[in-house]
This record gives C-alpha cells, structure tokens and sequence, in this order.
C-alpha cells in the first residue's frame, strides 16, 4: 500500500465500487482505490482493454482478495453493456461509481481553442469525458440498493479549467463543464433513490492525461506556486475527498463540486511580491 494512503479502517465496510480509469499507478483512480480498499472496500476495476491490463493486473492483483477486472471502452455501448452485466452477474448490485476518465486528442491540448478544435474533437472529447459519466451513472444506479437499504454514491473527476480559461487546456476544459453540469443533474435525478453525486476538482498531477497537455510542467509549477498552501495538490488529499463522498462521512452531500487543489481555485491574484 503506499503512503498516500490514510491509516486503515472500515469507512467503506461491506460496500462494493466499480473504479473506471485506472491506467497505471500513478492514475488518479488508483490513488483513491488504494484508499477505499484500506477503508474495506471491494472494487472492481474496468479498464478500456487491449494492452492496458499488463500494467492494470500487478496493481489490482496488490491489493490481495479475488481481483475483478472488466473491460469498458466508454465509447462503445456493447463494451459497457458487458461491463455492467459482469458487475451484475458477480455482486447483483452496486454501491459506488469512481469515474476517472476523460480524453482529448493531442493537437486540440494546445494553442487556440478558437482554431484548433474540430468538430470530430469536440464530440470524442465530450463523449469521452462528459458523456460518459452520464451513461455510467444510469447504468450503476440501476444496480444501487434503495434509499432504505443505503442507496449508493458517485464520484467524477473534473478540473478548473471548467470554471476559468487555463492555456491549452481547451475543449478538454468544455467537457469539464458539461461534466460537471451533468453531475448536479445526475445527482438531482437520483436523489430521491438516496444516491449522492459529486465531482472533484483536482489540482494539477503528474498523470498520463495530465502529459497530454501542452505546457502541462507550468501548470503544475504555477498551481503550486499560487495556491494558498503553496504546494502541490497531493494524492493524499484527492482519495481522502473521494472517501468522504463515498462513503457515510458525506451524507447529505450532493451535485457538489470539491476542489481540492491546495486552494488555488479561490486566489484571484497571485502573491503581489511575484508581480
Ligand atoms: P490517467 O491515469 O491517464 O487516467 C485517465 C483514464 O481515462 C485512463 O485510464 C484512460 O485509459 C481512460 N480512458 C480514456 N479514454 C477511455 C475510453 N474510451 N474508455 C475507457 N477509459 C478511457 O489520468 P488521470 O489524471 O488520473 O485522470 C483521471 C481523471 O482525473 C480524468 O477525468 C482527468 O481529467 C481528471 N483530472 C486530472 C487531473 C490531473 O492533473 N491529472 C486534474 C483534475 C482532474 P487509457 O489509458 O486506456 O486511455
């Protein structure tokens, strides 16, 4: 287990989540995995297939138990039919969602948003990043116990530049706002079944998705340098988040966005002596 995970216990005792988006150890998903599976979680953890499982299987088959791993490519309404089936088919039911996933081509990461964003682009970026939590959520809350029985709880990963304009970050920052709105509509249509929904808006991390980015080293350097903190975000805190949505620490919490990004969301300008 690594040390970006807090002490065990059993927060998350006898509830089982599906986790989408784990694509090494570095993965967001990852990190609050560990973190659920200290608390006594079972996870399954669907990856998009092909190669993905050398490097998902050693980290999954880590955390000891029977390791339950599915494919989804998000995009393709058989693959997640077949997912959610094998969901069904193993457990009969579901009580938490982990949607980490979200993908924009290479050259619509960089320069003007304006120009360089196609309408092919556009649409992967939304259907990757934004449409896809809406399909998985509908899918797992029909497998979520009744409001009486517990009802159940989501978590989607989202980022500032859903809120203000971050270089580069372009349509990907579009998406994240469509995931984001979608969020409080998902959790405003489940609410009364007692399912809870909220995203997290991380601060920059030093992930695969987050390399796609141009100019992604400044926007670690600048998030930690003008947050509040004046650190960077830490996995750490991102699981712990993750932790009290999911589980009974978040009661009463829904359609919420939490940033957890060591404050910088919330400073309008960065410290006078750096100007
Ligand atoms: P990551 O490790 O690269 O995870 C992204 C995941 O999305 C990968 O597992 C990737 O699988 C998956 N994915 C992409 N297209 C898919 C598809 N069609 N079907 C199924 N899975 C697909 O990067 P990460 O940073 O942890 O990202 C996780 C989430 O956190 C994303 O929503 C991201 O936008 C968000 N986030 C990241 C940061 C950051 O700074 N890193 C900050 C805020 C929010 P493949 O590898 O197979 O493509």
């Amino acid at each position: 287990m690594s040390d970006t995970v807090f002490p065990a216990g059993t927060l998350m005792k006898g509830k089982r989540g599906l986790v989408m988006g784990v694509a090494n150890k570095n993965s967001i998903a990852w990190g609050i995995a560990q973190q659920l599976s200290a608390q006594g979680a079972e996870l399954a953890f669907s990856y998009q297939g092909g190669e993905l499982e050398k490097r998902v299987r050693p980290l999954v088959e880590s955390l000891g138990g029977d390791p339950f791993m599915v494919t989804a490519d998000v995009t393709d309404d058989a693959s997640m039919d077949a997912c959610f089936e094998a969901i069904k088919d193993k457990w009969g039911g579901l009580d938490f969602l982990v949607h980490a996933i979200a993908f924009a081509g290479k050259d619509e990461l960089k320069g003007s948003f304006t120009h360089n964003t196609t309408r092919e682009g556009f649409k992967r970026a939304m259907d990757i990043s934004a449409f896809s939590f809406v399909d998985a959520a509908k899918r797992a809350s029909a497998l979520m116990p009744s409001k009486e029985d517990g009802g159940g709880a989501m978590v989607s990963m989202t980022y500032l530049g859903a809120e203000r304009v971050v270089p580069n970050y372009n349509v990907m920052g579009v998406a994240k706002a469509a995931l984001e709105a979608s969020t409080r509509y998902i959790a405003r249509d489940l609410g009364p079944a007692g399912i809870r929904v909220n995203a997290i808006s991380a601060g920059p991390m030093r992930t695969l998705a987050m390399a796609g980015i141009a100019g992604g080293k400044t926007l670690m350097k600048t998030g930690k340098d003008w947050s509040m903190l004046k650190e960077d975000t830490t996995m750490e805190g991102v699981a712990g988040a993750a932790l009290y949505l999911l589980s009974d620490l978040g009661k009463s919490c829904t359609g919420e966005v939490l940033h957890v990004d060591a404050g910088f969301h919330a400073v309008g300008v960065p410290d006078i002596d750096e100007l």
